[in-house]
Protein backbone atom coordinates (compact mmCIF):
# COMPACT_ATOMS: atom_id res chain seq x y z
CA UNK A 1 0.00 0.00 0.00
CA UNK A 2 1.37 3.64 -0.58
CA UNK A 3 -0.62 6.69 -0.02
CA UNK A 4 -0.42 9.62 -2.64
CA UNK A 5 -1.93 13.10 -2.31
CA UNK A 6 -2.95 13.96 1.55
CA UNK A 7 -4.38 17.16 2.51
CA UNK A 8 -5.98 19.14 6.25
CA UNK A 9 -7.85 21.72 6.76
CA UNK A 10 -9.87 23.41 9.28
CA UNK A 11 -12.94 24.52 9.45
CA UNK A 12 -14.57 26.73 11.90
CA UNK A 13 -18.56 26.32 10.83
CA UNK A 14 -20.88 23.62 9.82
CA UNK A 15 -20.73 25.33 6.38
CA UNK A 16 -17.10 25.23 5.88
CA UNK A 17 -17.29 21.73 6.56
CA UNK A 18 -19.62 20.93 3.84
CA UNK A 19 -18.12 23.25 1.31
CA UNK A 20 -14.52 21.43 1.89
CA UNK A 21 -16.89 18.25 1.25
CA UNK A 22 -18.56 19.97 -1.69
CA UNK A 23 -15.38 20.25 -3.27
CA UNK A 24 -13.67 16.92 -2.57
CA UNK A 25 -17.08 15.16 -4.21
CA UNK A 26 -15.97 16.17 -7.55
CA UNK A 27 -13.12 13.74 -7.64
CA UNK A 28 -15.98 11.03 -7.05
CA UNK A 29 -17.46 8.63 -9.72
CA UNK A 30 -19.66 5.35 -9.05
CA UNK A 31 -17.31 2.48 -7.81
CA UNK A 32 -15.47 4.79 -5.18
CA UNK A 33 -15.41 4.63 -1.33
CA UNK A 34 -15.20 6.93 1.43
CA UNK A 35 -13.99 5.68 4.45
CA UNK A 36 -15.02 8.45 7.52
CA UNK A 37 -13.01 8.59 10.81
CA UNK A 38 -13.39 10.82 13.56
CA UNK A 39 -15.80 11.01 16.92
CA UNK A 40 -19.32 11.01 17.88
CA UNK A 41 -20.06 14.75 16.99
CA UNK A 42 -17.32 15.32 14.93
CA UNK A 43 -18.44 16.37 12.24
CA UNK A 44 -18.82 13.41 9.68
CA UNK A 45 -22.65 13.75 8.89
CA UNK A 46 -22.02 17.09 8.10
CA UNK A 47 -19.57 16.16 5.46
CA UNK A 48 -21.56 14.06 4.03
CA UNK A 49 -24.26 16.30 3.40
CA UNK A 50 -21.61 18.88 2.15
CA UNK A 51 -20.69 15.23 -0.32
CA UNK A 52 -24.20 15.13 -1.31
CA UNK A 53 -25.17 18.35 -2.12
CA UNK A 54 -22.64 18.17 -5.12
CA UNK A 55 -23.84 14.69 -5.86
CA UNK A 56 -27.63 14.90 -5.00
CA UNK A 57 -28.35 18.26 -4.26
CA UNK A 58 -32.32 16.95 -4.05
CA UNK A 59 -31.83 14.57 -1.18
CA UNK A 60 -31.77 15.25 1.95
CA UNK A 61 -29.13 13.85 4.35
CA UNK A 62 -29.78 12.72 8.16
CA UNK A 63 -27.48 9.67 9.87
CA UNK A 64 -28.20 6.57 8.95
CA UNK A 65 -27.32 5.74 12.83
CA UNK A 66 -30.37 3.41 12.86
CA UNK A 67 -31.28 2.82 9.70
CA UNK A 68 -27.12 1.63 8.83
CA UNK A 69 -27.39 2.82 5.01
CA UNK A 70 -29.46 5.68 3.61
CA UNK A 71 -29.08 5.88 -0.29
CA UNK A 72 -29.26 9.20 -2.68
CA UNK A 73 -29.81 9.33 -6.21
CA UNK A 74 -28.04 11.66 -8.27
CA UNK A 75 -27.41 12.48 -11.89
CA UNK A 76 -24.03 10.78 -12.17
CA UNK A 77 -23.92 8.74 -8.91
CA UNK A 78 -25.49 6.75 -6.52
CA UNK A 79 -24.36 7.79 -3.34
CA UNK A 80 -24.71 4.68 -0.37
CA UNK A 81 -24.18 6.48 3.25
CA UNK A 82 -23.46 3.82 6.12
CA UNK A 83 -23.04 4.09 9.57
CA UNK A 84 -20.77 1.15 11.13
CA UNK A 85 -21.13 2.53 14.94
CA UNK A 86 -22.86 -1.14 15.89
CA UNK A 87 -20.88 -3.27 13.33
CA UNK A 88 -18.40 -5.10 14.92
CA UNK A 89 -17.25 -7.93 12.39
CA UNK A 90 -17.87 -9.33 8.98
CA UNK A 91 -20.86 -11.76 9.86
CA UNK A 92 -22.89 -7.75 10.33
CA UNK A 93 -21.65 -6.64 7.34
CA UNK A 94 -23.04 -9.85 5.25
CA UNK A 95 -26.40 -9.12 7.65
CA UNK A 96 -26.80 -5.98 6.24
CA UNK A 97 -26.07 -7.01 2.71
CA UNK A 98 -22.72 -4.59 2.69
CA UNK A 99 -20.94 -6.61 0.19
CA UNK A 100 -23.81 -6.70 -2.59
CA UNK A 101 -23.69 -2.36 -2.88
CA UNK A 102 -21.77 -1.91 -6.32
CA UNK A 103 -22.01 0.90 -9.26
CA UNK A 104 -22.49 3.42 -6.30
CA UNK A 105 -20.05 5.61 -4.30
CA UNK A 106 -19.89 4.13 -0.60
CA UNK A 107 -19.01 6.35 2.04
CA UNK A 108 -18.75 4.95 5.74
CA UNK A 109 -18.79 6.67 9.13
CA UNK A 110 -17.37 4.99 11.74
CA UNK A 111 -14.88 3.15 9.59
CA UNK A 112 -13.05 2.58 12.77
CA UNK A 113 -15.00 -0.71 13.12
CA UNK A 114 -14.93 -2.12 9.28
CA UNK A 115 -10.68 -1.83 8.79
CA UNK A 116 -10.90 -5.04 7.40
CA UNK A 117 -13.43 -5.08 4.95
CA UNK A 118 -11.69 -1.47 3.58
CA UNK A 119 -10.92 -2.19 -0.54
CA UNK A 120 -7.82 -1.70 -1.46
CA UNK A 121 -8.31 2.00 -2.70
CA UNK A 122 -9.89 4.31 -1.10
CA UNK A 123 -10.36 8.04 0.41
CA UNK A 124 -9.74 8.05 4.14
CA UNK A 125 -11.37 10.93 5.55
CA UNK A 126 -10.71 12.22 9.10
CA UNK A 127 -12.69 14.29 11.35
CA UNK A 128 -11.30 15.80 14.81
CA UNK A 129 -13.23 18.27 17.17
CA UNK A 130 -10.21 20.71 17.57
CA UNK A 131 -12.73 23.09 20.01
CA UNK A 132 -16.69 23.75 19.88
CA UNK A 133 -16.53 24.95 16.52
CA UNK A 134 -12.73 24.13 15.10
CA UNK A 135 -12.55 21.09 12.90
CA UNK A 136 -9.68 19.41 11.66
CA UNK A 137 -10.11 17.37 7.96
CA UNK A 138 -7.61 15.73 6.71
CA UNK A 139 -8.78 13.91 3.23
CA UNK A 140 -5.97 11.18 2.14
CA UNK A 141 -5.91 8.94 -1.13
CA UNK A 142 -5.08 5.61 -0.76
CA UNK A 143 -4.21 3.54 -3.38
P1 LIG B 1 -20.94 13.06 13.46
O1 LIG B 1 -21.65 12.54 12.26
O2 LIG B 1 -19.44 13.00 13.34
O3 LIG B 1 -21.41 12.41 14.75
P2 LIG B 1 -22.45 15.48 12.97
O4 LIG B 1 -22.06 15.94 11.62
O5 LIG B 1 -23.75 14.76 13.12
O6 LIG B 1 -21.26 14.61 13.61
O7 LIG B 1 -22.49 16.69 13.97
C1 LIG B 1 -21.47 17.65 14.06
C2 LIG B 1 -21.89 18.67 15.11
O8 LIG B 1 -20.84 19.61 15.31
C3 LIG B 1 -23.12 19.45 14.65
O9 LIG B 1 -23.90 19.74 15.78
C4 LIG B 1 -22.50 20.74 14.10
O10 LIG B 1 -23.37 21.84 14.19
C5 LIG B 1 -21.31 20.92 15.03
N1 LIG B 1 -20.19 21.69 14.44
C6 LIG B 1 -19.62 22.79 15.00
N2 LIG B 1 -18.60 23.24 14.25
C7 LIG B 1 -18.50 22.40 13.19
C8 LIG B 1 -17.63 22.37 12.06
N3 LIG B 1 -16.61 23.24 11.89
N4 LIG B 1 -17.81 21.38 11.15
C9 LIG B 1 -18.80 20.46 11.33
N5 LIG B 1 -19.65 20.43 12.37
C10 LIG B 1 -19.51 21.40 13.30
MG1 LIG C 1 -22.92 10.89 11.98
Amino acid sequence: MSTTDKYSIITTTPAETEQVAYEFAHNLKNGDFVAMYGDLGAGKTAFVRGMASYLCPCDHVSSPTYTIVNEYNGDKVRLCHFDMYRITDDDDLYSIGFYDYEDCVIVCEWSENIEFALPESYYRVCVSKLDEDRRQITIEEIK
